[in-house]
């Protein structure tokens, strides 16, 4: 099956498959693709850390926009739930764009999560001499603690409140910030590609999977192979992969602290109370890019926190793949795994509304155990 041809039987159901003349093959390069895997050595004594990050979610979707504060300009960047570490290159890109309309060239950036080194390096590449002022840095920011893979549209918006305005600017944003990161691929960023398995007890299904995603255009999806029973060593009856791009959080932030610095970025530790504080800086243009801090920062009432947990293995080299899904059967809710050089990284949370720091530990052993049984029956 050349490669066209998977992308076209991606997510088609095998008696489709079959109907289409997309029947799963027994040749061997696909098979051997996934026969290769290695099995992560799940188990308690291999746990080396939990963490907890509060994801900036906003139900109308991340907020990029300028509005006056006295003689300044402020520019909005904030607030994009589950998504940031994907988006933050576009929206920082729009963000600048926007500080482009007024003739100084000295910017304020608030924050120094990925938003906020995105903004600043995009800032700088248009000429602007910029200082970041962060009440915390990495490895402190919410963005450390991300699973970091691409997904542009994961706890983003809820879909009642998209408008086309809003649809156009996450399109713009995520295109921008899908070719940035590629780019970085291979030069020590902590970026790339990765095989992801999506573990399923029935085949996918074209409707479904095309209404989840349909903000995201075409052209920033990989193509899909869907492995029926047999044809994969997972105890799932079908295994659906798709590669894609993920992050390493902890380089790939240290390299934009280190990449901003170098392009002459002063960072600032600072607090502010309120949108007063701003108002005091030096700078003619403020970008905010402070996350859930917006909340208090600007007044946001619409911010709130996803809280999401990670538990991290010891790392193994060899897995260099992930997964998505657990092996049983409609009991342990949605989990998923990824390998990186700090650590497996295990999770699956997602609690509107729960501003706790602290771990769940009802919520680690559910995803713990999924994953001690889902590789204890690897083949
Ligand atoms: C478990 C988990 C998994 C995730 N998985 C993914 C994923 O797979 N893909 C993806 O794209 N995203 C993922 N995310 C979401 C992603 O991490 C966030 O969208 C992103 O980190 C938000 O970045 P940020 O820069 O806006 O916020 P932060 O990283 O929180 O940075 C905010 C900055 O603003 C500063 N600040 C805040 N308030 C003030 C103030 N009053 N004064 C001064 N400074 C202030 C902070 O100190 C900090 O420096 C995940 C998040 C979690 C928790």
């Amino acid at each position: 099956m050349d490669r066209r041809t998977a992308i076209r039987c991606a997510g088609v159901g095998l008696g489709a498959l079959l109907a289409h003349g997309c029947a799963p093959t027994r040749r061997l390069d696909r098979f051997d693709a996934v026969r290769r895997l290695s099995p992560v050595r799940a188990s308690w004594d291999r746990v080396i850390r939990t963490t907890v990050g509060l994801r900036p979610y906003r139900p109308s979707g991340f907020r990029l926009d300028a509005e006056r504060l006295g003689a300044k300009m402020l520019i909005h960047n904030f607030g994009h739930g589950g998504s940031g570490m994907s988006l933050s290159w576009g929206t920082g890109r729009m963000a600048a764009e926007l500080a482009l309309e007024r003739p100084e060239r000295d910017a304020a950036v608030i924050g120094a999560g990925v938003v906020g080194l995105t903004t600043a390096r995009q800032l700088q590449r248009r000429g602007f001499d910029v200082t970041i002022y962060a009440a915390d840095v990495p490895p402190n920011t919410t963005s450390n603690m991300s699973l970091a893979s691409w997904t542009p549209t994961s706890g983003l918006i809820d879909g009642e409140r998209r408008t086309p305005a809003w649809d156009f600017q996450f399109r713009s944003a995520a295109r921008f910030a899908y070719h940035e990161l590629q780019l970085l691929v291979g030069r020590g960023y902590g970026v790339s590609w990765m095989d992801g398995y999506a573990l399923r007890f029935s085949p996918p299904s074209v409707e479904v999977d095309a209404r989840q995603d349909a903000l995201l255009p075409d052209e920033l999806r990989t193509g899909a192979t869907t492995f029926g029973p047999g044809e994969h060593p997972f105890p799932t009856p079908f295994a659906v992969r798709r590669p894609s791009l993920r992050i390493e959080p902890s380089i790939y932030l240290d390299r934009l602290v280190r990449d901003v610095r170098e392009a002459g970025a002063a960072i600032v530790i600072r607090r502010f109370a309120s949108r007063s504080g701003l108002a005091t800086l030096p700078e003619p243009i403020v970008v905010n890019c402070s996350g859930l801090g917006a909340r208090t920062l600007v007044g946001d009432a619409e911010l709130t926190p996803l809280k999401g947990q990670l538990t991290l293995l010891m790392p193994q080299e060899e897995v260099d793949y992930s997964t998505f899904g657990s092996a049983v059967q409609g009991g342990d809710g949605f989990v998923h795994m990824s390998p990186r050089r700090d650590g497996i990284a295990l999770g699956g949370t997602s609690v509107e509304g729960d501003w706790s720091l602290e771990p769940d530990e009802e919520a680690r052993r559910r995803i713990v155990e999924a994953h001690i049984d889902l590789f204890a029956r690897m083949g």
